[in-house]
């Protein structure tokens, strides 16, 4: 998988991606994360990639150009899945847009920031718009590493153990069951007896009955 990330801000996206199992993910060749300077595709002498908007009003637009030139120089080099624009009110994101989305080649992320981007960009440019929630960021940076983030350790041979992400919450409607590591008593608190059991059938079925519980009462919507 290659996923290209548009920003003002190449930082603010590289960090989340130079760590852990999202650094290893590359490391073992599974995924290209490629930070694209959006300044570089502007052709004033300031290198702006904002401005006043029209009717004016506080905050700045970013201008469609240099978003365009490139999106284009990106499509130059490979044919893209999706171009996804970060936006508040886009479709919000959940377990089952990365599982989609986890099935792709190539991604581009675009990131607002200020006002957000010239309606045009929307209309014309991107093929998908999507929210990491109900709330307004100031940049759309995070938004990009916490898509990116959920869709890359879903790709074959990222987690360790392949079954990991398939236990996680939401993958099978169900949030997931608690977990417990060493030691198995601290302070008086104990580890349920059924996890030292050594009965891999009846520690199975504790977990199942402990997810169903727990999303009876977390995210009892998953079970309509
Ligand atoms: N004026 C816009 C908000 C702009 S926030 C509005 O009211 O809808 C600046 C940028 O941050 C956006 O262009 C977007 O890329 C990003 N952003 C903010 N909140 C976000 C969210 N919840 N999900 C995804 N991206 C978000």
């Amino acid at each position: 998988m290659h996923i290209d990330i548009i920003t003002t801000l190449p930082k603010l996206v590289e960090s989340p991606f130079s760590d852990s199992i999202l650094k290893r993910a590359q490391t073992k060749g599974l995924v290209t994360v490629n930070v694209v300077d959006l300044r570089a595709y502007s052709t004033n002498k300031h290198r702006t990639t904002d401005d006043y908007a029209f009717g004016g009003g506080a905050g700045m637009v970013m201008t469609i150009e240099p978003i365009d030139n490139c999106i284009n120089d990106l499509k130059s080099k490979r044919t893209y899945d999706e171009v996804i624009y970060m936006s508040p009110d886009g479709e919000l994101f959940q377990q089952s847009i990365a599982n989609e989305l986890s099935l792709k080649q190539n991604l581009i992320l675009l990131c607002g920031h200020y006002k957000g981007v010239d309606e045009r960009v929307r209309e014309h440019l991107v093929t998908r718009e999507i929210s990491i929630g109900d709330y307004v960021l100031s940049g759309g940076e995070l938004a990009a590493a916490v898509v990116a983030d959920a869709v890359i350790r879903l790709l074959p041979g990222v987690l360790s153990d392949e079954t990991s992400a398939l236990s996680d919450s939401f993958q099978a409607g169900l949030v997931a069951p608690p977990v417990y590591t060493r030691p198995a008593e601290y302070k008086g608190w104990k580890v349920p007896d059924v996890l030292l059991s050594g009965h891999p059938a009846k520690i199975e079925e504790w977990r199942h009955d402990q997810a169903i519980e727990r999303t009876r009462a977390r995210r009892p919507g998953l079970l309509d």
